[in-house]
């Protein structure tokens, strides 16, 4: 069993998934991870993979585990954390540690192996989305998981071990300290002028235009101001909406051309590069004992969004040390770039 372990001067969670049993000489230095030839996410191989939690595309009355579906959740088979027991929470003298109890999905996009998300169809991306609106409610209704992440790691360099198209779905016991410090930043920001922070950044940037590298009826894409990364991307929603699940099928659509729209920009203009996409939406709103009006204003406060880091520099020991970031490409040319290639 992994277990989570909490680093006694600040208050951020790791998990020690030991058992995976590695060895100093399995953590390669150089070179690429090899690529299989064979694939357990294609048709014909549902067998490979554990048994299927959901899909979508094949009728209800053929058997589970077979061809004919058109978008499939499975576990992952090397779960970062173990989705069953208790987390059982423990104190170490001064340490505090519980078991790694979450949840770790793959959700696997498309039958075709070749397939990419910057040619997608709308039905295509119609039921990635459902397959995500799906998984994240099903989660939240765990009373064991706090914060649910989906994420999308494309290409070797951004941490893909496997090449058909996924997204991955973690639930964690507890609410990461970065997400909490966005999540509290936005509360006080609330309070403080009783306007959501992100509408605010929203409008701010509209109005200037610099940043903003598309604008369409439902959805705004932009660099941020304070970039950490190159070619660092947001996809807000243009009306306020704290929860990813509360998308209208017409925003869904439209969700599924913007960030189609994106990731052919940043691969035309950066030659198909890797990138990690990361779905921040509202936790789960648990009321936590002893604070019974602790998600009181969440509704209003916090604003979901797409965020996608493409991978074009290290971080390095500057970086590691300070949590400060170098970038070398300011956000404003980022839009100049990406709106000079032809979607
Ligand atoms: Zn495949
Ligand atoms: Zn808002």
């Amino acid at each position: 069993m992994p277990e989570l372990r909490k680093d006694p001067i600040i208050d951020r969670w790791v998990i020690i998934a030991s058992e995976r049993g590695r060895r100093p000489t399995d953590f390669a230095v150089t070179g690429t991870a090899p690529v299989s030839a064979f694939c357990p996410f294609c048709p014909g191989n549902e067998n490979r993979t554990p048994p299927e939690i959901a899909q979508w595309g094949r009728p209800a009355s053929a058997p589970a585990n077979s061809t004919g579906w058109q978008v499939r959740v499975v576990p992952n088979k090397f779960p970062a954390l173990s989705s069953e027991g208790n987390l059982d929470p423990q104190g170490l003298g001064m340490f505090d540690m519980m078991n790694g109890i979450g949840a770790h999905e793959i959700i696997i996009e498309n039958p075709q192996h070749d397939w990419d998300l910057s040619d997608a169809t709308q039905a295509e991306m119609r039921d990635i989305f459902t397959a995500y609106v799906s998984r994240m409610t099903a989660l939240r209704h765990d009373d064991r998981f706090s914060y649910i992440l989906l994420f999308r790691n494309s290409g070797t360099t951004a941490g893909a071990t496997l090449a058909h198209p996924h997204s991955q779905v973690i639930a964690l016991p507890i609410t990461p300290r970065q997400v909490r410090d966005q999540l509290e930043a936005a509360r006080d920001y609330y309070a403080r002028k009783s306007r959501c922070v992100f509408c605010d950044v929203i409008r701010q940037e509209l109005s200037m235009k610099d940043r903003v590298v598309e604008a369409n009826e439902h959805f705004v894409v932009l660099s941020p101001f304070a970039a950490r990364f190159p070619f660092e991307l947001q996809i807000y929603p243009r009306r306020h909406s704290h929860d990813f699940t509360l998308m209208t099928p017409v925003e869904m659509d439209a969700l599924g051309e913007t960030l189609k729209r994106s990731i052919r920009r940043l691969k035309l203009s950066l030659n198909d590069p890797a990138y990690n996409l990361m779905l921040q939406t509202a936790p789960s709103q648990r009321p936590k004992p002893g604070h019974p009006d602790y998600w009181g204003t969440i509704a209003q406060d916090y604003h979901w969004r797409i965020d996608i880091l493409p991978r074009l520099t290290d971080v390095a020991g500057f970086e590691w040390g300070t949590g400060f970031y170098i970038n070398p490409v300011a956000p404003e040319r980022v839009k100049e770039f990406l709106n000079e290639v032809e979607v």
